[in-house]
């Protein structure tokens, strides 16, 4: 019995293909379609195998909220709009679908970038506060784990450890005292400082995140948002931290804020360092609202991906910043995307990295079959529609079922 259901799953993969070709060759050259789209109408999946297989496991998707409680504005190159109030309520939207979702899903990635700059700029730092615990209590209404990602508006509102404190990040050290392994995860987190809710005594998690630091003799500024989690048996998911190079979020005068900055101006000399100007190929990522990954991080990531491998684990990433080429304009990439993307490549357990930041839905297969999925930002989506995903896992491909700006698509590995 086991081996027809196999078999018949085998068959309906090799049908979906064939359709995903097809439609492939109708996308292509529409309007929609960004670079090398694999989008597939919604529904056929479930009409083809719905109730006849169920995925391994699901979770959700969403990039790139960046409410604030201001006026709608064009974008900083006045080519969109961004509906900074509406966000809040496509937020809702997407945590009441993933509620309502009839198999349950298991946790949601929320992509970084909650949080946007304005708050800080016009009203002051309370109101970044504010809105921050307002999100975070929007997100208490979800049912599952919710996996917060680090982005530039993030640590441009907020210093990390002011994050870390407000139990709005996770992260990974490696203690300098016993040498041995702390994994934050946010189940974790929420054994040390408690749940998000009672944010209301904020010395008291303060005075905690600096004992728990201290207990490791790791400096709480620099406290890193990079931490793995294991989804199910076979899955490792990995939360990178863009942001650990980078001259946002950290006090000027830490060894990480001085390397960082060293680093960014070695390449982009313009008064403004935001500004890509005059900046040649390849180095126009070089700018302050896009960061890096250091050596340590890298040294964790190549023990995990050696880890997966062994283990014959499939890893799916999540980034803020995307760190291929091909999904970008060449401008929101990581500053070392290279360097990152050629230690992924030497091996073969990665099966996609999802990101943000450009606010623009993106796909792209790399030379090595690794799918690269940039999500819409939903403070660019017009009210009325929405740019979010429910991403089924099933043995041999994922599907991710997006609404509105987000296409859905058929990603074999
Ligand atoms: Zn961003």
């Amino acid at each position: 019995m086991r081996d027809m259901r196999y078999r018949l799953r085998h068959f309906l993969a090799r049908v979906f293909e064939a359709y995903q070709l097809c439609n492939h060759w109708f996308w292509e050259g529409s309007a929609t379609c960004h670079f090398h789209s694999v989008k597939m109408e919604s529904g056929l999946t479930e009409c083809m195998i719905g109730g006849k297989l169920s995925p391994l496991f699901s979770f959700g998707v969403i990039a790139d909220v960046q409410y604030a409680d201001i006026d709608d504005k064009m974008n900083h190159s006045h080519t969109k709009w961004r509906y900074y109030r509406n966000a809040v309520h496509l937020l809702r939207e997407a945590i009441a679908s993933w509620n309502k979702e009839t198999r349950g899903i298991n946790f949601v990635v929320q992509l970084g970038d909650l949080v946007d700059g304005f708050n800080l700029v016009e009203k002051g730092k309370s109101e970044s506060f504010a809105v921050l615990k307002k999100l975070m209590t929007e997100f208490e209404n979800c049912h599952v784990p919710v996996h917060n990602v680090i982005g530039n508006h993030d640590v441009f509102n907020f210093l990390r450890k002011e994050l870390f404190e407000m139990n709005f990040l996770s992260g990974y050290v490696l203690s300098r005292n016993s040498g041995s392994i702390i994994n934050l995860s946010p189940v974790k987190n929420e054994a040390l400082f408690g749940n998000s809710q009672d944010s209301v005594n904020k010395d008291a998690k303060e005075a905690s995140f600096s004992a728990f630091c201290e207990s490791l003799n790791v400096p709480a500024s620099d406290f890193p948002a990079f931490y793995h989690f294991f989804p199910q048996k076979g899955f490792r998911f990995i939360v990178l931290d863009s942001y650990d190079l980078s001259v946002l979020g950290y006090d000027t005068d830490s060894d990480k804020y001085h390397k960082s900055f060293k680093l960014l101006r070695s390449v982009n000399k313009n008064e403004q360092w935001n500004s890509p100007q005059n900046l040649k190929y390849n180095q126009r990522q070089f700018t302050g609202f896009n960061g890096g990954m250091g050596e340590e991080q890298l040294t964790w990531l190549e023990m995990q991906l050696k880890e997966a491998s062994k283990e014959e684990q499939r890893v799916v990433i999540f980034a803020h910043v995307p760190i291929l080429h091909d999904v970008t304009e060449g401008i929101c990439l990581a500053w070392n995307h290279e360097e990152v993307l050629s230690l992924i490549h030497k091996f073969s357990c990665v099966i996609a990295i999802f990101c943000g930041h450009t606010h623009d839905y993106a796909y792209a297969k790399d030379a090595l079959g690794i799918h690269h999925v940039v999500f819409p930002g939903i403070v660019e989506v017009p009210p009325g529609q929405n740019g979010f995903a429910t991403i089924d896992v099933y043995e041999d491909h994922l599907h991710v079922r997006g609404v509105g700006m987000m296409p859905s698509l058929f990603l074999n590995f």
